[in-house]
C-alpha cells in the first residue's frame, strides 16, 4: 500500500488530550503528526471553562503540561488562577479563543505536523498491528502510515474500525450520558446574580444544601470569586412551567459564571437516547438543540436575576459529547478504583473529579465523591494490538469510571502520558506495551507530571475557607424520574 505520509507517532483528533499527546510525543523527540476533522485545535476544551485540576481535598493532581497550559495563559492575561470549589475541586476560567492560538503555537513549536479539515475515516491493520490510517481531506483520500498511534477522537474512531474491543454507554442499556450543545451570555449584571446566590430559598448550588456551613463558607467568597459553578434554582424553572406552561430539557440551572465580569455559560440543553456514533442521530440531536437555545434564553432573562439584559455571546462551535465509545484496554478502571483513590503502580496520571453523571434518562445528574487515583497505563493501552494507545474520553474506564476521568485538565494529563510513552517505545524500537514502566514515570515527572510525588497533605488552608465535603454523600435521586419534554412554549415567548 502507498502512503501518503509517513510519521512515527500519529495522534487523531485534537482535543485537551490529543493536543497534549502530541506536545508530549513531539517534545520526547518523536516525528508526530496530528490530523482534526475541523479547522481549529482544542475540541470541547475550546468551549468550556476546565474543571478538576484540584481534588476535593484542593491539592492540584494535575501538573507538568496542564501546569504549563495555565501558566501561559495567565502571563497572556487571558485567564485567572483556578478558583477553588467544594464538589469540583477548582474551576480554571479562560479565554476559549485564545486557548486555541496558545494551543497550535505550542504543537507547531514542538514541532508537531498538524493536519486540519482532515477526517479520520479508517484504520489499516496488519495482523496485531495497525499501520496506519486513511482520512478524506480536500486533496482527496489519503494514507498515514504510523508506528504508534494514538486515539484521541473521543469517538475510538481507529478503534472501533481497527477491529479492537470498545463498549458504549451504561451496562444495562447502552445509553450515553446526556450531550449538551453549551452557550453563552454576555452583558449579565454580577451583582444581582450573586445576591441571588447568597438568597437561601433559591438554592444555588444544590450539592451544598445539607451542609449549612460548607453553604455558607462558599456562598461567602462569591462577591471575589472570578469564576464559580452553577447547578441550583431549581424552583425558578417550577415556577416558569408553571406560570407560563414553560417545556424545559433540564431541572437545574446549570452553567458557570466565567471569570469576565458579565459572562456567563450555560449549560443546559441537552438531548436524551443520541447515539454519538450515528450521524441522523447526531444531526437530528442538533435541530432540538438550537431551539433549546432559543427557550433556555428566553427563560433566564425573564427569570433568572441578572440576566434581563443579558446577550448571546457564543453558541459552541460543536456539540457536546459526554460519552461515546470506551475503548477496551489493557485494564478497566472501574468506579471502585475511583471511589476508592486506588493508586497504581503503573500509574501515569492522576485525577480527583468527582463521579459526575449527567443522566442518560431523566434530568440533572448522579455524583460520587472520589479520593485522589491515578490511572494505570493498562487503561490507555488499546488490547488487542501492539501500537494503539488513548487518552481523553475514550479511555479504558467503565461507564461511571469515565464520569469521572472525563474532566478536561485530566485528559490532559492522560495526553501527557500516552504521547511521552510513544515517543519513548518508537526511540526503543518496542510494543507500547513493553515500555519500561518507571521509565515512563521518571521521564513524566521530570517533565513536571504530577503522580502523587508532590501531592502533599490536604490543603487546610482551603479547606477552612472553602469547606469540604464528606466522601460519601447520600445518593440523590432527585431528577431520576423527570419527564424531559420541550417544545410549544416557544410559540407564546420568541425573542
Ligand atoms: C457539555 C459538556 C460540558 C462539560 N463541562 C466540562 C467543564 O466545564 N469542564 C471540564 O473540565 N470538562 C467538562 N466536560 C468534559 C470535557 O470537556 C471533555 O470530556 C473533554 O474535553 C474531552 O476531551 P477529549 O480530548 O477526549 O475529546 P474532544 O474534546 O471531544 O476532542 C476530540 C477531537 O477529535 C476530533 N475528532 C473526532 N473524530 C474525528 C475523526 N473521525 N477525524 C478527525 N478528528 C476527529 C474532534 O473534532 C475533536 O477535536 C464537559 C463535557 C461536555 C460534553
Amino acid at each position: 500500500m502507498r502512503f501518503d505520509y509517513k510519521t512515527q507517532v500519529l495522534v487523531v483528533g485534537a482535543g485537551s488530550a490529543g493536543v497534549a499527546a502530541a506536545i508530549a510525543a513531539a517534545r520526547n523527540g518523536a516525528e508526530t503528526m496530528l490530523i482534526e476533522r475541523s479547522g481549529f485545535v482544542g475540541g470541547i476544551s475550546s468551549t468550556l471553562p476546565w474543571l478538576g485540576y484540584h481534588d476535593q481535598e484542593y491539592r492540584q493532581v494535575v501538573k507538568g503540561l496542564g501546569q504549563e497550559f495555565i501558566d501561559d495563559l495567565i502571563d497572556a492575561n487571558q485567564a485567572v488562577a483556578p478558583c477553588y470549589d467544594p464538589k469540583c475541586g477548582s474551576t480554571f476560567s479562560l479565554n476559549f479563543h485564545y486557548w486555541k492560538i496558545l494551543a497550535m503555537r505550542k504543537l507547531t513549536s514542538a514541532g508537531v505536523n498538524v493536519l486540519l479539515h482532515a477526517l479520520y475515516v479508517d484504520t489499516v491493520r496488519e495482523g496485531d498491528r495497525l499501520a496506519g490510517v486513511i482520512i478524506e481531506t480536500k486533496s482527496g483520500r489519503q494514507k498515514i502510515e504510523a508506528e504508534v498511534i494514538i486515539d484521541c477522537s473521543g469517538d475510538g474512531d481507529v478503534a472501533a474500525r481497527g477491529g479492537v474491543s470498545w463498549e458504549k454507554g451504561r451496562t444495562k442499556d447502552g445509553l450515553v450520558q446526556a450531550p449538551t450543545l453549551v452557550f453563552s451570555f454576555s452583558n449579565i449584571d454580577r451583582a444581582e446574580l450573586v445576591e441571588a446566590c447568597k438568597n437561601p430559598d433559591l438554592n444555588y448550588r444544590e450539592w451544598l444544601e445539607p451542609y449549612p456551613e460548607i453553604r455558607k463558607k462558599f456562598v461567602a467568597q462569591l462577591d471575589t470569586l472570578p469564576s464559580f459553578v452553577f447547578g441550583g434554582f431549581a424552583s425558578l424553572i417550577e415556577k416558569a412551567r408553571a406560570q407560563d406552561g414553560i417545556e424545559f430539557p433540564q431541572s437545574r440551572v446549570v452553567g458557570v459564571k466565567l471569570h469576565k465580569e458579565d459572562e456567563f455559560m450555560v449549560v443546559m440543553t441537552r438531548v436524551l437516547g443520541l447515539d454519538p456514533t450515528d450521524a441522523r442521530s447526531l444531526s437530528d440531536s442538533y435541530v432540538k438543540l438550537y431551539e433549546q437555545v432559543e427557550q433556555i434564553m428566553v427563560f433566564f432573562r425573564e427569570w433568572v436575576p441578572g440576566f434581563r439584559e443579558a446577550e448571546l455571546k457564543e453558541i459552541a462551535p460543536i456539540l457536546g459529547i459526554r460519552e461515546s465509545r470506551r475503548i477496551m484496554g489493557d485494564y478497566l478502571l472501574n468506579k471502585e478504583d475511583v471511589m476508592a483513590g486506588r493508586r497504581f503502580d503503573d500509574g501515569v496520571s492522576m485525577g480527583g473529579y468527582h463521579i459526575d453523571i449527567h443522566r442518560p434518562s431523566g434530568s440533572w445528574v448522579e455524583s460520587y465523591n472520589v479520593k485522589t487515583y491515578s490511572i494505570p497505563i493498562r487503561s490507555l493501552i488499546a488490547r488487542d494490538v501492539d501500537n494503539l494507545l488513548m487518552a481523553g474520553k475514550c479511555i479504558s474506564a467503565t461507564h461511571e469510571a469515565i464520569a469521572s476521568t472525563r474532566v478536561i485538565p485530566i485528559c490532559i494529563g492522560q495526553g501527557q502520558a500516552v504521547g511521552t510513552a510513544a515517543a519513548i517505545a518508537v526511540a526503543a524500537k518496542k510494543s507500547v506495551r513493553d515500555v519500561s514502566v518507571p521509565g515512563l514515570q521518571d521521564r513524566l515527572i521530570e517533565q513536571g507530571a504530577e503522580l502523587g510525588q508532590s501531592l502533599g497533605e490536604p490543603n487546610y488552608e482551603a479547606i477552612d475557607r472553602f469547606g469540604q465535603l464528606p466522601h460519601v454523600e447520600d445518593e440523590s435521586t432527585s431528577g431520576e424520574g423527570d419527564e424531559v419534554t420541550q417544545g410549544a412554549w416557544l410559540e407564546k415567548k420568541s425573542l
